[in-house]
């Protein structure tokens, strides 16, 4: 059965002249999905009830079901999700002073097999449809019962091997008669996906959101032991298309960094960080590596992490140590998986 949030505002439009219906309905049903996260259609309370049966009979509202809801000492959140079809998934709440994010599977599970990544280590069995990428924001926001500020694409998943329902997912978050977040609010992180890539940036029906590179080595055999699949997508093709993205007027590119003790953490690997950044202008995020089963690398010291991150600075290159939530609960990067 066809799910109600797949649909855009467009198609809700012709879905009710489909069904001889105002188009005004149109922005009703959204409403009620997109700002009021219905999980029903006994929540749509506006609607006639001949046009709610047809729909019922055509649709559902739900395309995931909260399975577990666990919470950190640092006040993040990691929700299980269950599909229709069966399967499970990870979504993460981080709250703080000023912002809520919610961070987003696009897959269930990932072909690209990262060594230091969890949700890597299990099957891929398929892409999120635009309801279930949707349907993540909208059950994390209505169980933390706090606003969401900002959405970032970095769960379970490349997000660049689903880039039609990304893009999607994309323009309704950030339409007013969506979730109406701004452009600088949503980000998306990629592995290096570079035919996904090259669609992102040449997509023009999407808002300029963030974009950010997971780049964890700057020496491309080194990269290739800690990520695989990046044999296949090389960072000679991938830096230009950042370039233009960034050239586009789009968005400062992050490259997100994860800090693995001993591994990607030496002055050599900083100076060589830092080349890249002042190419592609991007500022940097250190993310300190999370421990996950059956992996053999250590976090690094927080003397460590400020010594790289200094490194980097005095190259020249804004760098943040980002604060890695959840790691309890196995909510922190890395540690997503498909089952809790
Ligand atoms: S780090 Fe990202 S790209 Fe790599 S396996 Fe994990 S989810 Fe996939």
């Amino acid at each position: 059965m066809h799910n109600l949030r797949n649909l855009d505002i467009e198609d809700l439009r012709a879905l009710c002249r489909k069904e001889k219906e105002p188009s005004y309905r149109a922005a009703q049903i959204a409403d009620w999905l997109y700002r009021k996260d219905a999980r029903d259609f006994s929540d749509l309370k506006n609607l006639p009830a001949g046009f709610l049966d047809k729909l019922r009979s055509n649709f559902s509202v739900s395309s995931l079901a909260p399975a577990k809801d666990l919470r950190s000492k640092d006040g993040s959140r990691k929700f299980l999700f269950k599909t229709n079809d069966g399967h499970f998934l990870e979504t993460v709440f981080i709250p703080s002073r000023s912002r809520g994010t919610v961070c987003l599977s696009t897959q269930l599970g990932c072909k690209m097999k990262c060594v230091f990544c969890a949700s890597g280590k299990g099957p891929f069995i398929r892409n999120l449809s635009v309801a279930e990428l949707l349907d993540q924001l909208s059950l994390a926001r209505r169980s933390a019962g706090k606003p969401v500020t900002n959405v970032v694409f970095m769960g379970m998943g490349e997000p660049l091997d689903n880039v039609h329902n990304l893009f999607k997912a994309i323009r309704i978050i950030h339409a007013p008669w969506g979730y109406n977040l701004g452009s600088r609010r949503i980000t998306v992180s990629t592995f290096g996906f570079t035919p996904g890539l090259r669609q992102f940036v040449k997509e023009k029906n999407i808002p300029p959101v963030r974009l950010s590179l997971s780049l964890h080595s700057p020496d491309p055999v080194k990269r290739e032991k800690l990520m695989p699949a990046a044999r296949h997508f090389s960072l000679d093709d991938i830096f230009p298309l950042l370039r233009k993205y960034h050239e586009l007027g789009k968005r400062e590119i992050t490259l997100e960094y994860l800090t693995i003790a001993g591994v990607n953490d030496s002055d050599s690997d900083a100076e060589g960080v830092a080349r890249i950044a002042r190419f592609l202008k991007a500022k940097v995020n250190l993310i300190p590596f999370n421990a996950v089963e059956k992996c053999k690398y250590h976090p690094p010291s927080v003397d460590e992490m400020e010594k790289f991150s200094r490194g980097l600075e005095t190259r020249g290159v804004r760098t943040t140590i980002r604060r890695s939530a959840g790691s309890d609960i196995h909510a922190a990067c890395g540690q997503l998986r498909l089952k809790g």
